[in-house]
């Protein structure tokens, strides 16, 4: 039977970014499909974590397992979500790596840009479109729903980083896919959006958090401080609850302002 809560669909929801979108859309009313590429049910970390905390929130949360860079473990993933929930109202293309190593761009592998372009372009890009295929068969049966889907990408689509070339050229291209499936799903009805995230304290920044601690200190955010997942969670949440239905293709930026060219 179909659920009467809308559902999302989060990749990459075991912890940092895609956590706090997980949890932001279960208390903004949303049922949730959290992706990860480990299910371990006794860990007190990961998923099963974050559907702990979801069931408190008083939402339904439904672990799925599978690796956005394997384009074979796309179709069994949403078959699970619809299978579960009988519907899909949000994908949200949360999961991605970074280079393993900063290297020069003169000397970046070929492996570390094929891992890193692999899940951050390739398997969202692959995703969206089964799901979009999905979203427009939903539509011919229930015209009435508005589903969305939304691209976290990076201020890294746009800053050159020489030291993550690979990454950098990973987020720019998912930009540049978020803007072509917006064009193309509009007249289907389906909003497509972008979330630029800046410097945000998770897993992924913490080996370089010293660094960053440095650059904001001597001024590279203007709002002066590490953004949160839970800064990113509220622009995904804005996104979902259908404040900017007429504005698919919106590219937010939540970054402390460093989309700001300064002299
Ligand atoms: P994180 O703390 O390292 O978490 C990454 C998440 O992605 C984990 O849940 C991980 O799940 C999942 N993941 C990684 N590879 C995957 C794969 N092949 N298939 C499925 N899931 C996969 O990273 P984060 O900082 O939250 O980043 C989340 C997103 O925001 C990424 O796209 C990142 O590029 C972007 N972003 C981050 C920052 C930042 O400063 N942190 C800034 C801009 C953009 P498992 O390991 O459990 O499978």
């Amino acid at each position: 039977m179909k659920n009467t809560r809308p559902v999302a669909f989060v990749t990459g929801a075991s912890r940092g970014i895609g956590r706090g979108i997980a949890l932001a859309l279960a208390g903004a009313g949303y049922d949730v499909a959290g992706n990860s590429r480990v299910l371990s049910p006794q860990s007190e970390t990961g998923i099963f974590e974050v559907k702990k905390r979801v069931d408190e929130l008083g939402a339904q949360f439904l672990p799925v397992k599978g690796d956005v860079s394997e384009l074979d473990d796309h179709q069994p993933m949403l078959d699970e979500v619809v299978e579960r929930f009988g519907r899909l109202d949000l994908l949200v293309n949360n999961a991605g790596v970074a280079p393993e190593l900063r290297v020069d761009v003169l000397d970046t592998s070929v492996e570390s840009f094929d891992r890193v372009l692999s899940t951050n372009l390739r398997g969202p890009f692959f995703l969206t479109q089964k799901a979009a295929h999905l979203m427009i068969e939903q539509r011919k049966a229930a015209p009435e729903m508005r589903p969305k889907i939304v691209f976290i990408t990076s201020v890294s689509a746009y800053i050159a980083s020489p030291s993550r070339s690979e990454y950098c050229v990973s987020k720019s291209g998912l930009s540049m896919a978020a803007a072509i499936f917006a064009a193309r799903l509009a007249q289907r009805d389906i909003a497509v959006y972008e979330v630029r995230p800046g410097v945000i304290k998770t897993d992924m920044t913490s080996p370089v958090s010293e660094r960053y601690d440095k650059l904001i200190a001597e001024g590279l955010i203007p709002q002066s401080r590490w953004g949160l997942p839970e800064d990113v969670a509220r622009a995904v949440v804005a996104l979902a609850n259908g404040s900017f239905d007429y504005s698919t293709g919106l590219v937010v930026e939540v970054s402390g302002g460093m989309n700001i060219r300064r002299l």
